[in-house]
């Protein structure tokens, strides 16, 4: 089974920051994939920008260097050759006024202009005002934001004021790549393109559901940032909050940018403020490898693991708890949504013939896919006896290897700023939303000082969280090696 793909109109993509760390992995290798696939038409192009000297040639070399490492398959050198000719390089200060004016002669009219910010945040309203005073961005230009959007709500707010001082909300695109996983837009074909599913998808039916999304690496490279954040500001705000919405959130009317974020929006809204004792922070600590080493900070107490217990105060969720964790050093990369079935409300079985409650597992990473498992007899002879099957639904099986080598979230969000469609973008409001349920959890721990729980690297986080888990009578789902 192989995917249509469909090519976007001409346009000029700059990438502000595409000499840095963003463009170098994700951004031009995704670029490149989607040329490759024929998804660029004839008059794309890409221009590169940021302060270093350097001229079309070498950034050519520096994008085939970026290519050459992180893209495995489709690394053809006729194609890549064909690909680094749609790019060029300008180098421009966006805090300063050189090369603006080259920049600006090097936007074409009558195509789609699209502005990459993959700078730190302190220089979006540099850049966005340059655009404008340059006259380079029309009311059908789009701007690309990066994470992390605001460091708390009073910034959040900040910084949209700032951006809509230059460009209209339909223009802004702030990313948030979980949302361009092909496994979250199919958490949504599943929820509202089935019967099967959305009549159960309630409190009365579900008995709660878990969020995870651990990783095996520690801060590595970025402690000093990390340091300043915590699992609270770079994971929770963002990724798990929005993998939280789509999965409690109502049926839209239809799938479209404001229907869907209105109903993400209303979930968010809805969130309870969690009580202390319902969330557990943890650092990781051992004699080998400790957290405070890696940020180079003995007196850190910013957590690399966070787990939760949040309530949603609404007619579907009432009574439904959704547990959130998220963690560095843990024991397995994964990213996942459980949403685990009541037990059925009277068994006709005898007693321990192993009857459980159904669980559907949605995998954003690794082996993209869903799993549902559901209660059978064992076959054989032994009398009724019950056991739970897996209906897996991993897409490289179900789809066959290449429909399963869907693009990459980066490569198919470009695409979709190329296209106007910001469905998978956070709108203004929804940001400053979760910052306003986050900051109060932040605040307290700041007020009272609070240490985070330590936990082994390697492992599945401090014992405190699975205590929050077993005081209700659950568990987490286990993380592997
Ligand atoms: P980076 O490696 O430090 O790169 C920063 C880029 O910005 C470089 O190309 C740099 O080039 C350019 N730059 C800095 N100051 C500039 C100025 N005054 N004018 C023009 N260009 C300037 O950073 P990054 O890791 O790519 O991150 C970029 C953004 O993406 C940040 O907001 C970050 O939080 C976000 N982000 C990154 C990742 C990631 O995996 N790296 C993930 C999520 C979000 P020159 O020094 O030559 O100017």
């Amino acid at each position: 089974m192989v995917s249509r793909v469909i090519p976007v109109d001409p346009f000029d993509l700059v990438i502000f920051g595409g000499t840095g760390d963003l463009a170098r992995r994700k951004i031009l290798p995704g670029l490149y994939r989607r040329f490759h696939d024929g998804q660029m038409p004839e008059g794309a192009r890409i221009i590169g920008a940021a302060r270093s000297e350097m001229d079309e040639a070498g950034y050519r070399d520096f994008v085939r260097g970026a290519i050459g490492e992180f893209v495995q398959k489709r690394n053809d050198k006729d194609i890549v050759d064909a690909f680094l000719e749609r790019l060029t390089y300008v180098a421009v200060d966006a805090k300063g006024t050189d090369g603006w004016d080259e920049l600006a002669h090097a936007m074409r009219p009558d195509v789609i202009k699209a502005y990459y910010f993959s700078v730190g945040p302190s220089l979006f309203g540099d850049i966005a005002e340059r655009l404008m005073n340059h006259g380079i961005a029309d009311d059908e230009a789009r701007i690309v934001v990066e994470k992390p959007f605001g460091h708390d709500l009073a910034s959040a707010r900040a910084l949209n004021e700032t951006l809509a001082r230059h460009f209209d909300e339909t223009q802004i695109y702030r990313i948030d790549h979980y949302l361009g996983k092909e496994t979250v837009q199919n958490l949504m074909a599943v929820r509202f393109g089935n019967m099967l599913f959305e009549p159960l998808w309630n409190a009365q039916y579900v008995d709660h559901i878990q969020i995870t999304v651990a990783e095996t690496v520690g801060v590595g490279g970025r402690g000093d940032y990390y340091d300043k954040s915590g699992a609270m500001r770079d994971m929770v705000q963002n990724h798990l909050m929005q993998l939280l919405c789509l999965t409690a959130m109502e049926p839209p009317s239809k799938y479209d940018p404001d229907a869907v974020r209105d109903e993400k929006l209303k979930v968010i809204r809805a969130l309870e403020s969690v009580e202390s004792d319902d969330i557990v922070r943890g650092q990781y600590k051992s004699q080998a490898e400790s957290y405070i080493d890696d940020v180079e900070n003995p007196r850190s107490i910013t957590e690399s693991y966070v787990a939760m217990k949040v309530r949603i105060a609404n007619w579907r969720w009432n009574g439904t708890p959704f547990y959130l964790r998220t963690g560095k050093r843990m024991k397995e990369r994964v990213s996942e949504i459980v949403v685990r079935f009541k037990e059925p409300p009277h068994s006709i079985f005898e007693e321990d013939t192993g009857q459980s409650a159904n669980e559907l597992t949605i995998r954003l990473q690794p082996n993209e896919g869903m799993d549902l498992t559901v209660t059978i007899k064992e076959p054989g002879p032994g009398g009724m006896r019950l056991i739970d099957v897996p209906l897996d639904m991993t897409f490289a099986e179900a789809l066959g290897e290449e429909a399963a080598d869907v693009p990459d979230a980066y490569e198919r969000l470009i695409m979709d700023v190329i296209r106007g469609n910001q469905t998978l973008f956070m709108r203004g409001d929804e940001v400053e939303a979760a910052w306003a349920w986050t900051d109060p959890i932040i605040d307290s721990w700041t007020v009272r000082e609070d240490r985070p729980h330590p936990y082994e690297p390697g492992s599945t986080g401090p014992e405190e969280a699975l205590i929050l888990m077993h005081r209700d009578g659950r568990r987490w789902r286990e993380l592997r090696t």
